[in-house]
This record gives structure tokens, C-alpha cells and sequence, in this order.
């Protein structure tokens, strides 16, 4: 359960029969069903592989902020004026664009403004900061210099016009205004065949959509080369933590050092609770997810028996920082890679995806924002993390996990509740060897996130279907599971 869940989205059906549309949008969380909003009345239609916002978007921590350490921040520390000023701006168009949807349609969804600060514990990087701060105030940006004191770190800057939200209290808003627009659930794309002028894109049950436009608003290029995903992003986990607290403070910070954490807080249930994101890491890179909750738990002081909730989740990270807004190839369109940014980023997704299909005169940050689809460094850290996968010491499993060999093959035995739950853990995606999430009691792909329950039920791909035992004994009744 996510804090959001709160909300209850409304229900779409399944796609059961052929389609023709002029723009098929891949994906319903923030950046597929604002990209719808902006193409209705357009014929378009979104297909979501299973509930509107039950990917990354669910676990988001909602602020909206452009004062970002990992994009505009680091933008600016390298020196890339030019860049962080387009970035900076199309940022704030985004923001004053979700912003005016909220006030025109009347979105209740506790939107707020908040300052935010970037901060640190170092002295050395008040220089950056002083500096950055004439930055921000040469383009038209309030700083704020004074830190407040129940922020435990003393250097920093903070800004007023960011906000906070309830992301899907926004997204119920923006969907009661496309009552009349085609939205598909538990629909996944499994396969696009290029035509001639159209697009023709699969459904796992078998049926096809054929499109004049395709928005990928799902992340994974799969439609690229199934086995080089993902060639220019890499993956990156992220934990967070939700505890009551006696005040809302009424602003949100991030920790500029490493690993990054963030913090806002939430009014929910007449009470107050504090969210705290960090720890993250490349997924490729660690798999004991119970030390990173530990690790968090410990930084805010808070025991793991006041924690309210707590969950992990995978974003995408490009190398150079800039999310992926592209027409890959004609009319075929991706919009991802926000670095963890996604609420404004995916406003500007929306926005310039939209735009190039319209082809209304190019956005300011259009022109700036790209480098080259394929990035071989990544597919090496993938065969990488599928290697250590493999070899991963996973001295953190409990007693109650253990392994047995049934036909030559490492079974997993969980005991949970007196009850015994048989998987067979490796990721059908490409082979690597899954890793058990103690604390949140999944399956969890080292190399490309795809996720599994306990009894290896698929949770998120790109995996297509699970890894239940029945996929082990027989493969053609696993994929029964996987409609025709
Ligand atoms: C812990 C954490 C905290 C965060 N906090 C913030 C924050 O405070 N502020 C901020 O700006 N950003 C934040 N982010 C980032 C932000 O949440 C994401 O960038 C954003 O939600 C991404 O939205 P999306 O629509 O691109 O992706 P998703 O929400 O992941 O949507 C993609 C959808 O595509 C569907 N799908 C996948 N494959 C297929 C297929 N083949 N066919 C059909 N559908 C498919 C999936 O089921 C999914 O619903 C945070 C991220 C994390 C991990």
C-alpha cells in the first residue's frame, strides 16, 4: 500500500477487440494520463498493463520542485549555465502549467505551496550554493538563505513557488475531465510491428491496436531490442519511509551529499506524517533492501515500530541527467527518465510529446535535450549486474528462505505464516537471479526491476509473465497464464 492509495482511481476495462486510433499512449501513470489530457478530443487512447498510476507513479513522494540536486543543481555545479537556464525554465512552465490545469478544472488534490531547500552538511558547498543562489536570482527566483532550524543541516539555499500534492487525488481530477477519451486496464503492449504508415501494437490478450502515433509513456524501450534494455538509463531504487510526526513543517528538503535523501509531510487522517526517499542506489548495485530501510530508520532517528509505511521503487536515471523526450523514430515517441523528477517532469513529457505530435512550434527545452538513443556503457553494466547476480552473497536472507534443488534447478522456499510459498527465482525477462526483498516480501530483478510476489505472481515488468512453479515444471502452462 502506497499513502496515496487513499484514493481510489476509477475503474477502466480491458481491451477485447481490435482497434484504430490515431495516437496510442503506452503506460497510465503521471506521464501517459497527462499526455492523454493534452490529446483529448484528439482520438487518442491509453492502455495500462494493469491499474492507472500502480507504477513508480504510486510511490512518489508528490513534491513538485525544480530545485533539484541530481538535474538543475548539478546542471549548475558543472558549470552548464546555458543548460540549467533552459532547464530551469521549462521546469517552471510545467509547474505553472499543472498548476493552472488544477485551478481551471478545479482539482482538489490537497495541491500546496512550500519552500524547499537544498542543503548540506559540508561548508564547502555553501560556495556552490552562494553562488548558484545569483544564479536562481538572475532568473527571476526568490532565495530564500536562512535555513530553519528543525532542518538538521546548515548550509543550504531554499526557493517559495514549489509545491506539495496528493498525486492521485490529481490524477482522479484530470481523469473525471476525460470522461469521453478510450482508457484500457490490465492491457499490456507485448510487441509493435512497424507498417508502412501505421503502427500495429499487441495486447497480451491478442488483440492489436493500429496507430498512426505511439507515446511509449511506460519507460522501457522495449519495442527497441527486448535484450538491450535499458541502453542509456540506469536503473535506480530508492527507499522510502513514512512516520507520524506532532506538526506539518510545511516545507520540503533535500540533502545534496550521498546517498540523497528527501523529506515533506503529509496531512492524512486528521494526523501528520513525515516522507522520507533515500538511500537510493543503482539497482545493479545492491540487493539488501531490509540494511537500506535500516539505514533510513536510523538517519531519521525513528524506531522501525512507529514507521506507518514503507515501500522501495525504481526510477529511471540517464547519464547525462536529461530526461528522454524523444521522437525515436516517425511518429514514435518516448517520454521518461525524469531522475526521479517525475511530477514536473512529467508535465514536460506530456507537453512536448504532444507538441511534436501536433507539431505546434518547438518548446525552448526541446532543442537541448538530447543525446544519442544508445548508450553501450549501460548494456555493459546490465550484463554486469547479470553476472553478479549469479554470485550475490545473500547472507541477509532469513532462516525461513531456503533453497532446495528439485530437476537440477535452485527452487525457493519461503515459510511465511505457517504457509509454504515455491518459486523458482530467476527473472523470465533475461535470466538473472532474482533477490528476496525481506522487508516488502518480493522477488526483485537485480538487472531490470522487474518484480514478483512470494508465490512469483508478476507485480511490474518488463518481465512478461511470472515465475510460479508451474513455469519451472511446465513452461506452456506458465504461459497459459500469459493469454494468447
Ligand atoms: C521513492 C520515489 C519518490 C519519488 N518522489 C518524487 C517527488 O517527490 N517528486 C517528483 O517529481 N518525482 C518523484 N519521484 C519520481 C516520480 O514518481 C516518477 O518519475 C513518475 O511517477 C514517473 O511517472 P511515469 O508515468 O513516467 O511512470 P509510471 O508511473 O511508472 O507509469 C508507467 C506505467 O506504464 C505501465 N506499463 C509498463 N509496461 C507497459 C506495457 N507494456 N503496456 C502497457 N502499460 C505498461 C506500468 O504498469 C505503469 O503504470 C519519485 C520516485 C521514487 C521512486
Amino acid at each position: 500500500m502506497s499513502i496515496w492509495e487513499d484514493v481510489v482511481l476509477p475503474a477502466y476495462p480491458t481491451l477485447n477487440k481490435n482497434l484504430e486510433v490515431d495516437t496510442i499512449i503506452i503506460g497510465g501513470g503521471m506521464t501517459g494520463v497527462q499526455t492523454l489530457f493534452c490529446l483529448r478530443g484528439k482520438n487518442a487512447l491509453l492502455v495500462e498493463a494493469r491499474k492507472i498510476g500502480s507504477g513508480v507513479t504510486k510511490n512518489t513522494s508528490g513534491k513538485i520542485n525544480y530545485l533539484q540536486e541530481n538535474a538543475l543543481f548539478s546542471f549548475y555545479k558543472k558549470g552548464k549555465v546555458k543548460l540549467a537556464q533552459a532547464y530551469l525554465q521549462a521546469e517552471l512552465e510545467s509547474i505553472s502549467l499543472m498548476k493552472s490545469w488544477i485551478h481551471q478544472y478545479h482539482i482538489d488534490c490537497d495541491f500546496k505551496e512550500v519552500s524547499s531547500y537544498l542543503v548540506s552538511k559540508k561548508v564547502q558547498n555553501q560556495r556552490y550554493f552562494s553562488s548558484f543562489s545569483s544564479f536562481l536570482k538572475q532568473n527571476g527566483i526568490d532565495v530564500l538563505t536562512r535555513i530553519p532550524k528543525s532542518i538538521p543541516y546548515p548550509y543550504g539555499i531554499g526557493v517559495k513557488n514549489t509545491y506539495v500534492f496528493h498525486p492521485f487525488k490529481y490524477l482522479k481530477g484530470l481523469l473525471e475531465h476525460m470522461k469521453r477519451e478510450r482508457i484500457y486496464e490490465n492491457t499490456e503492449i507485448v510487441k509493435i510491428v512497424t507498417g508502412q504508415n501505421y503502427y500495429y501494437c499487441h495486447t497480451n490478450l491478442g488483440y492489436c491496436i493500429r496507430a498512426k502515433n505511439v507515446v511509449v509513456a511506460c519507460h522501457y524501450p522495449f519495442f527497441f531490442f527486448p535484450s538491450f534494455f535499458p541502453v542509456q538509463t540506469s536503473l535506480v531504487k530508492s527507499y522510502e519511509i513514512v512516520f507520524e510526526v506532532p506538526k506539518n513543517l510545511k516545507y520540503t528538503y533535500i540533502l545534496v551529499e550521498k546517498p540523497n535523501t528527501s523529506v515533506r509531510f503529509v496531512d492524512f487522517q486528521k494526523k501528520h506524517y513525515q516522507i522520507c526517499v533515500g538511500e537510493t542506489h543503482d539497482i545493479t548495485k545492491s540487493g539488501n533492501d531490509l540494511w537500506h530501510f535500516q539505514n533510513l530508520e536510523r538517519l531519521f532517528s525513528v524506531a522501525d515500530s512507529s514507521v506507518y509505511l514503507k515501500y522501495s521503487n525504481v526510477d529511471i536515471v540517464t547519464a547525462d541527467h536529461l530526461p528522454i523526450i524523444k521522437e525515436v523514430k516517425p511518429h514514435f515517441y518516448l517520454a521518461t527518465g525524469y531522475q526521479t523528477w517525475g511530477m514536473s517532469g512529467s508535465v514536460l513529457g506530456a507537453r512536448l510529446v504532444s507538441s511534436m505530435i501536433f507539431q505546434t512550434p518547438t518548446l525552448r527545452f526541446k532543442d537541448s535535450s538530447f543525446h544519442p538513443f544508445f548508450y553501450p556503457v549501460h548494456i555493459f553494466s546490465s550484463a554486469k549486474a547479470f553476472l553478479f547476480s549469479k554470485h550475490y552473497q545473500k547472507d541477509w536472507y532469513p532462516s525461513s528462505l531456503t533453497f532446495s534443488f528439485l530437476q537440477g534447478k535452485a527452487m525457493a522456499l519461503y515459510r511465511c505464516h505457517g504457509k509454504l510459498h515455491l518459486v523458482y527465482p530467476v527473472c523470465p525477462h533475461m535470466g538473472c537471479s532474482l533477490l528476496f526483498n525481506i522487508v516488502e516480501q518480493t522477488w526483485d530483478c537485480p538487472c531490470h526491476s522487474s518484480r514478483f510476489d512470494m508465490d512469483g505472481n508478476l507485480l511490474k515488468g518488463p518481465a512478461l509473465h511470472g515465475i510460479c512453479v508451474n513455469f519451472f515444471c511446465d513452461k506452456n502452462v506458465a504461459k497459459k497464464s500469459k493469454p494468447e
